[in-house]
């Protein structure tokens, strides 16, 4: 079954997907495929009489376009983003394929807007369908945040809209819980937000305790060795301005080992468990201050420098690369912050050992 959504925006299953591939709608001319595998091979999986030609057009991979080379000795298969191939026995048609488990632990966010514009681009020139195996999680995610996008609906808005047209669909409850962040983040993927960071690190979190091997190209550039302009051109009320990003240095050595944007901010006492009722006491003792609550650490996102998390161990010191005095400590069950915030996983460098200042 295919239900229209919007004009030229369709969603379905399987089977669906495998009528307009055979040629049996003559109306839809895009379909963006969100199933576990890219390959076409999936569907004769599925149905093993089912087989249409298919002539790739690119594919994509996660973690850029593969120009620059680095033999960091890793031989991990690089992960597909998409894969854009015409489809169909005319080759007409345009199919772009997405792999995505319906899990909840599935990183959804990362792959959101190159599915976003495709739908958006195939919208301009004809039909898009958009499907999963079931045409109720996977698909109806997606395009619940596509109709967030265009048409700046609320997550409840906009799946209360699609279900107008299939009452079925159902995102599982972790593509719901990225959505609302989709929302938070004004209906965008902003890469430099807390929300992004916090969910990013909870992802890296998962990978780890699912005891894959945590190597130093999914951590952020290390900004003592970037040596791009590191100040932010901010446009103000009628000039322009370089406002300098606030870094922390080793206060040994003054090697800069983070900056403000590699922070992950939180909420002094926020998630705090209740049974550690004398950290709630001083907390309340300080709340009477307000914003003067100071925490003794900052935790930042994981950095190329912090070699010792790359061993694999759950928890372990942080050095300086460059004097190596002690730094702070990473947990990958968490640490709690002096104010009682717990932060899981958690990179923690101590405001003792090192000095705020500007690039
Ligand atoms: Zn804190
Ligand atoms: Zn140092």
């Amino acid at each position: 079954m295919l239900y229209l959504v919007r004009e030229n925006l369709f969603i379905g299953n399987i089977n669906a997907a495998a009528e307009v591939l055979l040629g049996d709608n003559k109306e839809i001319t895009h379909i963006l495929s969100v199933l576990s595998s890219a390959s076409i091979g999936f569907f004769s999986e599925w149905k093993s009489s089912f087989s249409v030609p298919t002539k790739e057009i690119r594919t994509v991979y996660f973690g850029g376009s593969g120009e620059s080379l680095e033999g960091d000795g890793s031989d991990e298969p690089k992960k597909i983003l998409y894969v854009l191939e015409n489809a169909g026995h005319d080759l007409k048609l345009v199919r772009m394929a997405v792999p995505l488990r319906d899990m909840e632990s599935e990183n959804l966010l990362d792959s959101l807007e190159v599915c976003l514009d495709f739908i958006d681009e195939s919208r301009k020139t004809g039909s898009v369908l958009v499907h999963c195996f079931a045409g109720v999680s996977r698909s109806a995610a997606i395009i619940t945040a596509y109709l967030m996008r265009t048409e700046r609906l609320s997550l409840e808005d906009a799946l209360e809209s699609l279900r107008q047209s299939n009452e079925s669909i159902c995102p599982n409850d972790g593509f719901l819980e990225q959505l609302t962040m989709f929302e938070d983040m004004g209906f965008k993927v902003d890469h430099s937000s807390t929300i992004y960071k916090r969910f990013h690190l909870k992802v890296l979190g998962d990978l780890y305790n699912r005891g894959e091997k945590i190597d130093s190209s999914k951590f952020a550039d290390d900004p003592g060795l970037t040596k791009k302009e590191a100040s932010v051109l901010t446009e103000t009320t009628s000039q322009k301005e370089i406002i300098p990003t606030p870094a922390f240095r080793c206060k040994k050595c003054r090697r800069i080992v983070a900056l403000q944007d590699n922070v992950i901010k939180h909420i002094p006492g926020e998630g705090e468990s209740s049974f550690e009722w004398h950290k709630r006491n001083s907390r309340n003792n300080y709340n009477k201050y307000g914003e003067e609550l100071e925490c003794t650490s900052v935790f930042v996102e994981p950095l190329r420098w912090m070699k010792t998390v790359e061993e694999g161990a759950l928890e372990g010191k942080l050095w300086c690369t460059h004097c190596e005095g002690r730094l702070g400590y990473f947990n990958w069950a968490g640490i709690q912050c002096s104010c009682g915030s717990w932060i899981t996983p958690a990179f923690q460098l101590h405001k003792s050992r090192i000095d705020i200042s500007t690039v």
